[in-house]
C-alpha cells in the first residue's frame, strides 16, 4: 500500500476548506440508466449524477478566499477596468511578455492567434496537438505536423520529459518545406494529450536557439505552465534550488508568445489570454479581439473574472501549492500501478490516463475501447472520466477517415483544490474493481456523429 502519511512523497493539502458543496450518490441501477440516456458519452451526463467528477480540470477549480474577495472588487466599466490593468501587469510580470490580449477562454486565444499568424498552406508543427488548438489551426488553412519525440506515443514507457519536441523532426520539416512555410512552432507545456507530460527547459532552449535565427516564432500553449515548471524543479538538473516563479520566467524567455486557458493553471472557472512580444502581431490581435471576444480591455471576461485570474496566476506559482497538486495526482497513479493497472507512465501533471488498449485488449480500436471504458467506470462507481483516443482524434478533413492515434486513453483529470486523498482512494478502488471484470466491457458504435469536435456531443450504443 502506498503510504499517504509520507508527507514528502504525498504532501497534505496546503489549505483548509472554507466552503463546501454537498455531493450525493445514486444507485448503480440509476447510473446504468443515466449513461444509456447519455449515449455512453460521459460529456452528456448530468453533473448531479456524478459522485466524483474527473471529466476535466478545466474551469472546475476551487477558488481561494482571496480570489472570491477579488470578485467583489470587479470594476465592470466597459473600457479601462482596473482589473484588466491588474491582469495585464500580472501576465507581464510572470511571463515577461510585452503585450496581452484578454479572451473568454483558451480557444478564444487560439482562434485569434491562428487567424493572425497562419497563412493558408503553412505548416504548424507542434508537440502533439490539443483538440481546439488543432481545430483553429486547420480552420485557418494551417497544416498540423506532430513533432513530439517518439517516446510520447508509447504509453508504457517511463522516461522524464516525454513532452519534448524532437528537434530532428522539426529540422527535417523546416528543411523540406522552408522556414517561410512554417507559421510558427506550437509548443505546449505540459502536453495534455500525451498524458500531461512536461517539456524540459533544455528542450525549450534548444527549440528557441534553432528557430530564432530562422525567423520562426515559437508560440507556447501555456495552459499548464505551473505544472510543467514543477517537473523542471523536481527533475531537471540545476533547477532544484530555483523557485517555480523563476523557472516560469526562464521558460517563457524562450517563447515569442503564448495562448492561455485560465481555466487550468489560472485556477479560475473562466478566462484566458493571448500574449506576445511582436508589436505588429499585437496590432492584428487587437483588431480581431473586438470582433470575436470584446474590447481589448476585457475580451469576453467580466472585470471580476479578470481580478480572479490575476490572483489565481500568482497562487499557482506558490511552491507548496504546485508540489501538492502534482503529487496528489501521482498518488492516484501510484495506487493504480501498485495494483497492476495499465496507465500512461510517468504520471503527468493534471491527470492519470488509463491505457484503454491494454485495459480492454478484447475491444478493437474502431469499437472505441476508451469510450466504452469511461462509460463502464461511471457505472461502476459514479466516477466521471473522459475519452482521449480515437473519438477525440476525429477525422481527417480531407479524406474523411478516422485519425487513428496510438494512444487510446481514459483521462481521470483532477480539479485543483477540490478533492482529497480519500477521494483518490475511492477512484483507485473503483478502477481496480472494474479491472477484475474488464471482459464485461463491450465495444460501442456511433448513433450520432457531429462533424466538428465530435467527442463533445457524439452518441453511441453497444455493439
Ligand atoms: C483546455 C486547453 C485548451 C483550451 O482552452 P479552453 O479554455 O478550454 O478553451 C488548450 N490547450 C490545452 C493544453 C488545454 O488543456
Amino acid at each position: 500500500m502506498v503510504d499517504v502519511f509520507d508527507l514528502k512523497k504525498y504532501p497534505a493539502e496546503p489549505f483548509k476548506i472554507k466552503t463546501v458543496e454537498t455531493v450525493k450518490t445514486i444507485t448503480k441501477e440509476h447510473r446504468e440508466k443515466a449513461i444509456k440516456e447519455a449515449g455512453y458519452n460521459t460529456f452528456l451526463l448530468k453533473s448531479e449524477d456524478c459522485y466524483i467528477d474527473l471529466l476535466t480540470d478545466s474551469g472546475t477549480n476551487a477558488m481561494s478566499d482571496k480570489q472570491w474577495a477579488g470578485m467583489m472588487i470587479g470594476d465592470e466599466a466597459y473600457a479601462g477596468s482596473r482589473n484588466w490593468l491588474h491582469l495585464e501587469k500580472t501576465v507581464q510580470d510572470i511571463f515577461g511578455f510585452k503585450h496581452v490580449v484578454p479572451t473568454h477562454q483558451g480557444r478564444g486565444a487560439e482562434n485569434l492567434l491562428s487567424r493572425i499568424a497562419i497563412k493558408p498552406g503553412q505548416y504548424v508543427p507542434g508537440n502533439m496537438y490539443f483538440t481546439t488548438t488543432r481545430y483553429h489551426q486547420e480552420a485557418n488553412g494551417g497544416i498540423f505536423v506532430d513533432i513530439i519525440r517518439d517516446e510520447a506515443h508509447d504509453a508504457g514507457l517511463n522516461v522524464p520529459f516525454k513532452g519534448d519536441i524532437c528537434l530532428d523532426k522539426l529540422k527535417k520539416l523546416v528543411d523540406e518545406k522552408g522556414a517561410e512555410n512554417i507559421a510558427y512552432v506550437c509548443l505546449a507545456v505540459t502536453v495534455n494529450l500525451a498524458g500531461g507530460q512536461p517539456v524540459s527547459m533544455k528542450n525549450m532552449r534548444e527549440v528557441s536557439e534553432y528557430c530564432r535565427p530562422l525567423g520562426i516564432k515559437v508560440m507556447y500553449d501555456c495552459t499548464r505552465f505551473a505544472e510543467n515548471a514543477f517537473f523542471i524543479q523536481e527533475q531537471e538538473e540545476g533547477y532544484q534550488d530555483k523557485s517555480i516563479a523563476e523557472i516560469v520566467k526562464e521558460m517563457f524567455s524562450y517563447a515569442d508568445g503564448a495562448t492561455m486557458s485560465g481555466k487550468k493553471d489560472g485556477i479560475v472557472n473562466i478566462g484566458g489570454f493571448l500574449a506576445m512580444n511582436d508589436d505588429e502581431l499585437f496590432g492584428k490581435a487587437k483588431e480581431f479581439v473586438v470582433v470575436f471576444e470584446g474590447m481589448p480591455s476585457y475580451g469576453g471576461m467580466a472585470g471580476r473574472d479578470m481580478e480572479a485570474i490575476a490572483i489565481g496566476l500568482k497562487e499557482s506559482l506558490q511552491d507548496s501549492y504546485i508540489e501538492y497538486r502534482v503529487k496528489q495526482i501521482r498518488y492516484l497513479g501510484d495506487r493504480l500501478l501498485e495494483a497492476g493497472i495499465p496507465i500512461i507512465e510517468p504520471v503527468g501533471g493534471h491527470a492519470v490516463f488509463l491505457d484503454a488498449k491494454r485495459f480492454c485488449p478484447h475491444i478493437p480500436q474502431d469499437q472505441f475501447p476508451a469510450q466504452a471504458l469511461a462509460a463502464a467506470l461511471y457505472v461502476e462507481a459514479g466516477v466521471r472520466s473522459m475519452e482521449r483516443g480515437i473519438v477525440s482524434a476525429g477525422r481527417d478533413p480531407k479524406t474523411g477517415e478516422n485519425h487513428v492515434p496510438k494512444l487510446e486513453t481514459v483521462r481521470l483529470t483532477i480539479p485543483r483544490r477540490v478533492y482529497t486523498y480519500k477521494h483518490m482512494d475511492i477512484v483507485a478502488d473503483a478502477v481496480i474493481k472494474l479491472y477484475k471484470h474488464k471482459e464485461d466491457i463491450r465495444g460501442l458504435k456511433f448513433v450520432y456523429e457531429p462533424k466538428q469536435l465530435r467527442f463533445f456531443t457524439a452518441r453511441f450504443e453497444h455493439i
